[in-house]
């Protein structure tokens, strides 16, 4: 038996992919979460059935935020926390606070108690706001454009704290916004993906011009594992996808993977979220040896897949391999630079 990983937020989006991944490598996982109220108990519990398979997985349901903390990382070798209130617009305050920062503390705490390996938490590329570089590196200085974003810094500050007065091994990741199987429902691609399945208006919030370095959850996943393995105490690294593109290309390459016409209903754009996000990826790449290798074609088709066998119970009918004619025009140029030209019909809403 490999070693023995603590998993936060085990039964969301992220987590319930890296205890798999963890599993497949020989881990023993002690998966811990609450199931937040933030979308459905239902989609968690589905997240997390094939980690249930294995023997070497247990799931604890905590509330990290509560006391008792320290009990969970008996004989933990390694943490890796990914549990959190995410998304910019959850609204109240509190929960962010709760989620991001006092639990993350409380984790914190008991880590300094404890001989970790390494202690790897999730921040989030929002920590920029709207960047004045692009792509965004590491230095680039922290100017946080919601409560969200702000509790993420605020994470990162008690972290470094941790890791310089208590020595926590502590490994920061700033994720840029993931994509693919099992994403949240909350998020912008399963919410078109939904909407484009069910034959209905995508909707948009804002220009759709927006910018985001879209990573796929599986190369997140490799570079969380190569963050346990050899990330540099006190360091943070960008995590992103390498390929930034507008929302509104990125609805046209899932009509067009979907094989369906796509109708755009427009919403006003909500504050809060930054106009581009653009990952500089050179030190993940040169500390951790990371690089994301999943194009972005390929990555929609496989959430694409997934989204339709839950709602359908069955494969999608335009599989990538068997597609119709595509409803819009899509071109990536080459495999440094993803251009995707589409046209969608717009509706008035
Ligand atoms: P998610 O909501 O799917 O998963 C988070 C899980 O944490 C949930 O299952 C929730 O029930 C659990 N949780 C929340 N508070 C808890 C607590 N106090 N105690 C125990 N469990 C708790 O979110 P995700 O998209 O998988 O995100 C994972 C991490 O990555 C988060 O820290 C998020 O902020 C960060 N992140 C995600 C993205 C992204 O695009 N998904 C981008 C940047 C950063």
């Amino acid at each position: 038996m490999g070693e023995r990983t603590l998993v936060t937020g085990a039964a969301g989006f992220l987590g319930s992919h890296v205890c798999e991944r963890l599993l497949q490598a020989g881990h023993e996982v002690v998966g811990v979460d609450c199931f937040t109220d933030h979308y459905a108990r239902a989609v968690k519990e589905r997240n997390l059935a094939q980690a249930r398979d294995w023997e070497s997985f247990t799931l604890v349901e905590a509330d990290l935020a509560d006391a008792g903390t320290r009990a969970l990382l008996d004989g933990i070798d390694a943490v890796i926390h990914l549990a959190a209130q995410p998304g910019v617009r959850a609204g109240h305050l509190g929960a962010y606070v709760r989620r991001n920062v006092i639990a993350t503390q409380r984790l914190l705490e008991a880590a300094a108690l404890s001989p970790l390996r390494r202690f790897v938490y999730a921040s989030s590329s929002s920590v920029y706001g709207d960047a004045p570089r692009s792509p965004t590196d590491e230095r680039t200085p922290l100017a946080p454009l919601s409560a969200y974003a702000a509790s993420k810094v605020a994470a990162e500050r008690l972290a470094d704290l941790y890791c310089r007065r208590d020595g926590v091994p502590a490994v920061g990741l700033r994720y840029f916004t993931i994509y693919g199987p099992r994403q949240r429902p909350d998020m912008a691609f399963h919410r078109f993906i939904a909407r484009c399945l069910a034959g209905e208006p995508v909707e948009l919030i804002g220009d759709g011009r927006q910018v985001r370095d879209f990573t796929y959850v599986a190369d997140a996943v490799e570079a969380t594992l190569a963050a346990a393995a050899r990330g540099r105490p006190g360091a943070v690294y960008n995590v992103g996808g390498g390929h930034p593109v507008e929302l509104r290309d990125a609805i046209a390459l899932i009509a067009e993977l979907a094989g369906e016409p796509v109708a755009v209903a427009h919403r006003p754009a909500v504050a809060g979220e930054a106009r581009r996000t653009a990952c500089d990826g050179t030190l993940a790449r040169r500390e951790l040896g990371f690089a994301p290798r999943t194009p972005l074609g390929e990555g929609i088709a496989r959430q694409l897949e997934q989204m339709a066998q839950v709602t359908r119970g069955a494969p999608h009918r335009n599989q990538i391999t068997a597609r119709r004619p595509p409803v819009v025009q899509v071109e990536v140029t080459d495999a440094s630079t993803t251009r995707i030209r589409g046209t969608v019909e717009a509706t008035t809403a």
